[in-house]
């Protein structure tokens, strides 16, 4: 069934992180959207937002990082818990977000042609506070094309107010984007200072005795398929596993 026409909104928003100000670029998200955990929660679709890197030195911007690699950028679709009916009741509860984690990964790829309007826009919100309308934005043609194997554990989000009770959802298979995509989302927007806006992420957090777990089967030693930093603590669940229910529906 065709969508009617779709109205997303775009903003560039600050939040304060400590002393710092931290900014990303967030796209508000149809309710309609939402997925489904193994465990039959289901979680309504609230924002997406990116991290990325960029200057001088540090050029990765994810904010997990699998056998210590970190990706380019990282994107993070926050969902809230359906039965609290609402974003603003749910973040205060302690099952009440799921993220569902891209990571992005840069090589000599051609466009990803599903992220060109998206980009296209940037320049409409290059100051903090601004936003602009997205019409006909397909977010699904925007994740990775495998859903099926992610990483899951219990965290916080990773900006203020950083309360544990989010379930993360990191998916194992990447977006993949060209250079020049990466470089305009690294060099379209502006901080507080008028500086272009770099290093949105938070450092790798401790464990802390956090269980991973993955819904495929991990082999550290095998360059193929994806491990991860955070794998002193992987669970690995059964080889006869069904792919987790993981539905996105628009
Ligand atoms: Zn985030």
């Amino acid at each position: 069934m065709q969508a009617p026409l779709t109205l997303l909104s775009l903003l560039l928003l600050g939040a304060q992180a400590g002393q710092h100000w931290t900014y990303s670029v967030q796209i508000s998200l149809r309710p309609t959207m939402h997925m489904e955990a193994a465990d039959g929660t289901k979680y309504v679709a609230e924002q997406m937002h990116f991290h990325w890197g960029g200057g001088a030195s540090e050029i990765s911007g994810s904010e997990h990082t699998i056998d210590g690699i970190r990706y380019v950028t990282e994107i993070h679709l926050v969902h809230y818990n359906s039965k609290y009916g609402s974003y603003d009741i749910a973040k205060d509860e302690p099952d009440g977000l799921a993220v569902l984690a891209v990571l992005v990964e840069v090589s000599d790829y051609a466009e990803n042609t599903y992220y060109s309007k998206f980009l296209s826009h940037l320049s409409e919100v290059r100051y903090s506070g601004q936003s602009t309308v997205l019409s006909g934005l397909n977010i699904q043609d925007m994740l990775p094309k495998d859903l099926r194997y992610y990483y899951s554990y219990q965290g916080s989000l990773t900006t203020p107010p950083c309360t544990e009770n989010v379930q993360w959802f990191l998916l194992a298979d990447p977006v993949k984007l060209s250079k020049s995509q990466v470089l305009k989302l690294e060099n379209s927007l502006l901080d507080s200072q008028n500086k272009t806006l770099n290093n949105g992420y938070r450092s790798t957090q401790h464990l802390n005795g956090r269980v991973v777990e993955t819904n495929f089967i991990y082999h550290p030693n095998q360059q193929s398929v994806l491990g991860s930093e955070l794998q002193f603590h992987l669970t690995r669940i059964d080889n006869n596993l069904e792919y987790f229910r993981r539905l996105l529906n628009r």
